[in-house]
């Protein structure tokens, strides 16, 4: 049987759809997910391949430096 994995934004302007389990789940509680989600965590799946994965519309991006020194992009 397979499973469809599905989903977007909360205003449905991007949505999507693959067939492929996630290679990773989390939730973080870092500060920076606190903030971004308005939660007590930021929740995750990470998926190995997208071009198994069907998106529909385009977000928004900006990058902030992690602690590390790298750039984080982060998209809405
Ligand atoms: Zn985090």
């Amino acid at each position: 049987m397979t499973r469809i994995y599905s989903g977007g934004c909360a205003c449905g302007a991007i949505r999507y759809e693959t067939s492929r389990a996630p290679i990773f789940q989390n939730h973080c509680q870092c500060l920076d997910c606190q903030k971004r989600s308005g939660t007590g965590h930021g929740s995750y799946l990470t998926f190995a391949q997208r071009a198994d994965m069907r998106i529909e519309g385009e977000a928004n991006t900006w990058r902030v430096a992690g602690d590390s020194g790298n750039d984080k992009i982060h998209a809405f």
